[in-house]
């Protein structure tokens, strides 16, 4: 039977600066007499990747030199897991000339089939919201066609244009949003990468050259599904929501949001679902709120806005964990259910 040794890595929690391309993978694949261990090393500038342990090891502690030193027999096999590569924005792709800042790049994380412990041939954007520096006093149009906002939220209803990209609020323990979507961004990678899926990081430190129409074209062209990370700015310990298309005839009616609504409802359920079933708090026990986000109206693919608490919520490192957990298992029961 076979087995996965885990190796957590733990992000920091401090501002991720580091140039990506500094990230190294490599997995390491144990023959079949002993299961399959799997070594997926993140190496960058800000990161510290702790090996924790196996199954052997009970003591818990951890091995800060370990990660580099498993005894490995010569006739494993070492290959890339995945390879790399900078993903920047096809203007001629729709509604791409709609964004304004758009000179940065998404990072795409792109599965090896051979390699892969299971290989879904998908692939899965994942945008940790907020994080772009002076993105909230630029202002792309709300919608494709050009009509007013029929929902409040930090851009008023009414509003022809909005915040490229808002700052995100801060919770109450001084932590920024920005961070804390950006933390759980960099579990769920591992959690995608580790079940077969292909990532699109779209954001991966804190000042991303992507506004909201730049990061939705991003995904609608180079992934399956689309996953912004958010927590709300209500301080009321509110649980898990995401925003669904909001309940407007005109906005329902405008494309892509008539094509794509459907999509954007199957794969949020199923993430609220996933959350109920570990246990988690949501919102109003339906999880939903009605909204006209900027990634809504632009989205040709299934994507979510998912609210995974707000400014009273704990993010400890496990909950980052549990977060990552719940998204996946929405997802691949999106897919696969
Ligand atoms: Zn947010």
């Amino acid at each position: 039977m076979k087995r996965i040794l885990s190796i957590i890595l733990i992000l920091s929690l401090t501002a991720c600066n580091g140039a990506t391309n500094d990230i190294v993978a490599t997995s390491i694949n144990v023959g079949a007499t002993t299961g399959i261990v799997e070594v997926n090393e993140s190496v960058g500038a800000n990161f510290r990747s702790p090996y924790v342990g196996d199954e052997s090891d009970t003591s818990g502690e951890k091995d800060e030199n370990a990660n580099n030193k498993l005894e490995i027999p010569s006739d494993f096999i070492v290959k890339d897991k995945y390879t790399i590569e900078n993903i920047y924005v096809d203007f001629s792709a729709p509604y791409a000339t709609y964004s304004i800042i758009n000179d940065g790049y998404a990072v795409l994380y792109k599965l090896n089939k051979s390699d892969a412990y299971r290989y879904t041939g998908k692939t899965v954007a994942i945008n940790a919201g907020h994080g772009t520096k002076g993105g909230s006093k630029i202002k792309t149009f709300s919608h494709p066609d050009f009509t007013p906002k029929v929902s409040g939220g930090t851009t008023s209803a009414g509003s022809v244009l909005s915040s490229a990209v808002s700052e995100g609020m801060v919770f109450n323990n001084g932590m920024t949003e920005a961070n804390a979507n950006l933390a759980v961004a960099y579990a769920l990678k591992d959690k995608l990468l580790d079940n077969g899926y292909s990532v699109l990081m779209i954001r991966e430190n804190d000042d991303c050259r992507l506004d909201n129409i730049a990061r939705t074209v991003l995904a609608n062209e180079n992934a399956d599904a689309h996953i912004a990370i958010h927590f709300d700015s209500t301080a009321s310990n509110k649980g898990i929501f995401y925003i669904t298309p909001y309940n407007d005839k005109n906005y329902l009616d405008m494309e892509p949001v008539k094509s794509n609504a459907n999509n954007i409802k199957k794969l949020g359920d199923s993430i609220i679902e996933a959350f109920r079933g570990m246990g988690e708090k949501i919102w109003k026990n339906k999880g939903t709120l009605q909204g006209d986000l900027t990634q809504i109206s632009f989205s040709t693919n299934a994507s979510v806005d998912i609210e995974l608490g707000d400014k009273a919520t704990e993010v400890t490192e496990d909950k980052v964990g549990i977060f990552a957990e719940g998204i996946y298992k929405g997802i691949d029961n999106y897919f696969y259910e």
